[in-house]
């Protein structure tokens, strides 16, 4: 388990990287010491640095704290700015501030990536409802390309429709037609956690 800096600063608290925050205590005791009224070394790893400008910092370290809303296990879509989504799983919650390791499906290797990049796959039950980004009339519709339960968007809701993610996917005819329908009104769907939604289409 990797271990950070809890770094309070009159009252504010934040994380900061191992290496940060010994930066900071020794910058404190060597090169930065006439800026520091008094230091206090609570415990080895527990520094206390009354800066003469005001500042009071407390630096504590810590084991990482995990990440809210991820857990050891869950499946987990990565979305790097300008890249091709990574559907994997999370292998460590507790690296480095922030930040996730995630083994990806496909080549089995373990990779760390900012929060920000991971969203949870939606497994239906229990899954949080989406945040709406758009006025519900402007929300894509989805549909399938085959009997599979993996909803694609398409260019447009008929049966010329080509799927965003890859042009040689068509539409799903069922007997009654086909079937477009926006995430918001599947998920109200009794059905509607049987599907999974296309993580490139989604990125499009
Ligand atoms: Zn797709």
């Amino acid at each position: 388990m990797n271990k950070v800096y809890k770094r309070t600063e009159n009252g504010v608290t934040g994380f900061v990287s191992q290496r940060e925050g010994l930066a900071e205590i020794n910058h404190a005791m060597m090169d930065g010491k006439r800026d520091v009224r008094t230091m206090s070394s609570v415990t080895r790893t527990d520094y206390g640095i009354e800066y003469k400008d005001g500042r009071s910092v407390r630096l504590t370290l810590i084991d990482a704290p995990a990440p809210e809303g991820f857990t050891q296990g869950q499946a987990v879509v990565v979305q790097r700015p300008g890249q091709a989504p990574i559907t994997g799983t999370v292998a460590h919650i507790h690296t480095a501030p922030s930040y996730l390791a995630v083994m990806d499906d496909r080549h089995r290797a373990v990779a760390n990536y900012p929060t920000s990049f991971v969203s949870a796959v939606e497994t239906g039950e229990g899954a949080e409802e989406e945040p709406a980004e758009a006025a519900p009339d402007a929300e894509p519709k989805w549909s399938v390309a085959s009997h599979r339960m993996l909803l694609h968007r398409f260019t447009e809701d008929s049966q010329d429709g080509r799927a965003l993610c890859n042009k040689s996917f068509r539409p799903h005819r069922y007997a009654n037609g086909y079937d477009f329908q926006t995430r918001t009104a599947r998920s109200s769907d009794e059905y509607g956690h049987l599907y999974t939604y296309c993580p490139r289409c989604d990125a499009k």
